[in-house]
């Protein structure tokens, strides 16, 4: 199967360019001025609009395992597909939440089956979120993006340094839910002038 498309202003180098993008057994060929529609099963005229590599978000909720009634992975996926993603990296406030390699393998069997771009998930920091206990950072490692508490902030000083340090040795990131809790008071919106 070969597809041309015409005219679309392609993203290269920085800037938008109109040009033919030839595209053979679903793999881009060829990306130049006026490429010959003779022999293409299909040419496609795209003038006007914006063609851009795939791109990546990488901080998304997927909501699966645990929360189906606000999203899947399918259904996740398939929005971020429209929109033109073709990586996406989930968030680990999930039940089971990723913290052990056998709690992550529920969220990476879901991957395999229902997501239609790649998905790479997060690792908990801690064991449940809960700021106590380093997760299973080490068995966890090949298989995830990075490690976060997303959603709690680890409250504790120690164990968040704990948990940089382990990440540096595996060659990780942390990427952090910086809140403290110490001042919340209960809530987020207090009175003043903004409230
Ligand atoms: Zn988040």
């Amino acid at each position: 199967m070969k597809l041309i498309l015409k005219g679309g202003n392609v993203y290269r180098n920085g800037t938008l360019c109109p040009l033919d993008i030839m595209i053979e057994n679903s793999s881009i060929k060829k990306i130049a001025e006026n490429i010959d529609g003779n022999g293409a099963d299909e040419v496609i005229d795209i003038r006007g609009l914006a063609v851009f590599p795939g791109f990546s978000d990488v901080h998304v909720h997927l909501r699966e395992p645990g929360f189906l009634s606000k999203e899947t992975i399918k259904s996740g996926t398939a929005a971020a597909a429209r929109g033109g993603y073709t990586n996406v990296c989930s968030m680990p406030n999930l039940n089971p939440c990723p913290d052990t390699l056998e709690h992550l393998k529920v969220q990476l069997d879901a991957i395999e089956k229902d997501a239609c771009i790649n998905v790479i998930p997060y690792g908990t920091i801690t064991m449940g979120e809960k700021g106590d206990e380093l997760s299973e950072m080490d068995a966890m490692a090949p298989y995830v993006a990075a490690f976060s508490d997303d959603g709690k902030g680890v409250q504790a000083d120690g164990m968040m340094e704990a948990a940089m340090a382990k990440a540096k040795k595996l060659g990780k990131l942390i990427a952090a839910h910086c809140e403290d809790n110490s001042l919340l008071f209960g809530g987020y919106i207090h009175d003043g002038e903004y409230a």
